[in-house]
Order: C-alpha cells, then sequence, then structure tokens
C-alpha cells in the first residue's frame, strides 16, 4: 500500500490561512488502511482545524467528504457538487490523488492534507515498513523476494557490504542488514547459489529519473 502520515494541524493552518470555506476530502483506500487520511482521519483533522481557526478568531467552515479513490476520476466526478461550494480543496490522499483532483477541479486551490512517504507493508499495529521502490524492474527473483533497492541503505545489487554488525545495518542499526535477510531467505529456500552470480549495474531506465512514467496496457483499452 501507498504510506502517508497527516500533516500537522499548524502546517495545515499555514496553508489554507487565506480560505474560509473548504472541503476536507478522505480517500478510502491507501491511506484509511495506514490510518492517514480516511473517513476517521478527515474528521478529527476538520474538528482539530475548526477549534485552531476559533481560537484564531478566523473561524472556517469545512465540509468533509470521503470518496472511494482519489487516484480515479470515476469516484473524483463525485466530487463536483461539494467543490462547487467551497474556496479550496484539501486532500487527504496521496500525492498521485492529491493531483488528480486538482486537474479535476482546475480553478480551485488544491492542497495537500498528508505527506505521502513509501510503498509499503504494516509491519505491526501502527507501524509501517517501506518496501519498494517502484524501480519499473523488479528483481526480486533473484534475491528471495527480499528488495535491496529498497532495504539496503547502499543499494548494493552484489552485496553485503561487510559492514552490518549482528544482522544490522551499519548505516542504521534500526534497521536489519537487507543482506543478511537476502542470504537467510535463499538458504530456507534452497537458492543460495544466485549469490555466485555477479548482478550487473541495474537499467534504470524505467526507474523515476527520467521524470513521470506511463504504463499503458493496450490490451485493456476500449477505442
Ligand atoms: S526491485 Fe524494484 S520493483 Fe522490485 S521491489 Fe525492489 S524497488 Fe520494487
Ligand atoms: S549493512 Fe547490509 S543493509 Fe546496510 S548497507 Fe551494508 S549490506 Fe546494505
Amino acid at each position: 500500500m501507498i504510506v502517508a502520515s497527516p500533516k500537522s494541524i499548524t502546517e495545515l493552518k499555514k496553508i489554507i490561512a487565506d480560505h474560509k470555506k473548504v472541503l476536507f476530502v478522505g480517500c478510502g483506500t491507501c491511506v484509511t488502511v495506514c490510518l492517514a487520511g480516511g473517513e476517521r482521519e478527515v474528521g478529527i483533522a476538520s474538528y482539530a482545524m475548526r477549534m485552531a481557526r476559533k481560537l484564531d478568531r478566523s473561524p472556517i467552515e469545512i465540509r468533509q467528504v470521503t470518496i472511494e479513490r482519489q487516484c480515479e476520476n470515476e469516484f473524483i466526478k463525485d466530487l463536483a457538487g461539494p467543490a462547487a461550494e467551497v474556496e479550496a480543496i484539501v486532500s487527504f490522499g496521496c500525492g498521485a490523488g492529491v493531483q488528480a483532483i486538482a486537474e479535476r477541479f482546475p480553478a480551485i486551490p488544491v492542497y495537500a492534507g498528508l505527506n505521502t512517504q513509501f510503498l509499503g507493508v504494516l509491519e505491526e499495529q501502527a507501524i509501517w515498513t517501506e518496501k519498494c521502490l517502484g524501480c519499473g524492474d523488479c528483481m526480486l527473483a533473484q534475491f528471495g523476494g527480499i528488495c535491496p533497492v529498497t532495504r539496503c541503505a547502499k543499494r548494493l545489487l552484489n552485496g553485503p557490504c561487510g559492514g552490518s554488525l549482528e544482522s544490522r545495518c551499519e548505516v542504521d542499526s534500526d534497521r536489519p542488514c537487507a543482506w543478511q535477510l537476502i542470504y537467510s531467505r535463499l538458504k530456507s529456500i534452497g537458492q543460495l547459489d544466485r549469490l555466485e552470480e555477479i548482478i550487473p549495474p541495474k537499467d534504470w531506465s524505467h526507474a523515476w529519473y527520467c521524470g513521470a512514467r506511463k504504463v499503458v496496457r493496450k490490451e485493456h483499452q476500449v477505442k
């Protein structure tokens, strides 16, 4: 899932300081699951913002709507009614959702209510960890399903670096050494021989360095 965290009310207050009638929009998918931008979080942020503005003697009217997914026009179109009645929109979706809403409503300011962080998983209650950088050329088969591009601090494809101590990463001992994990995993699935192969430099042309990417799947297009 896409993992995000809420912006502080102080920061958000500054962002919407010029507006008196605002729509707070939640997203019912990833950011609901990571407890950042679903219906409940939008409710809490709206309440906190109303209180903060009241204390500043600059009251604000906030409408709240949560749609299924902010990254699909099919759902964004449901915002047309409420959006017509406000001066600005705060999206509690990921960065893609914020931009999708902004494209749909070009005459209304649209602001991000969250800090979008990474593609990750729920590790344990209230702890999410990053697992994928979306490099566009997945090599997980080679590494026993553990991504060194994301999880090794040096992004080594031919690790380990030699600095690991007690299976922890030398760059940050809070993290496990990704290459220790790769070794253990390959051992447990009987694929240690994969480590004998020297991996050539990765082809980064599918990654984000060349600007925004696009996926076109012609077989699913309806003409
Ligand atoms: S190799 Fe690339 S696509 Fe695969 S998990 Fe790692 S960053 Fe993600
Ligand atoms: S200690 Fe392990 S995870 Fe950390 S940089 Fe070295 S190989 Fe990568």
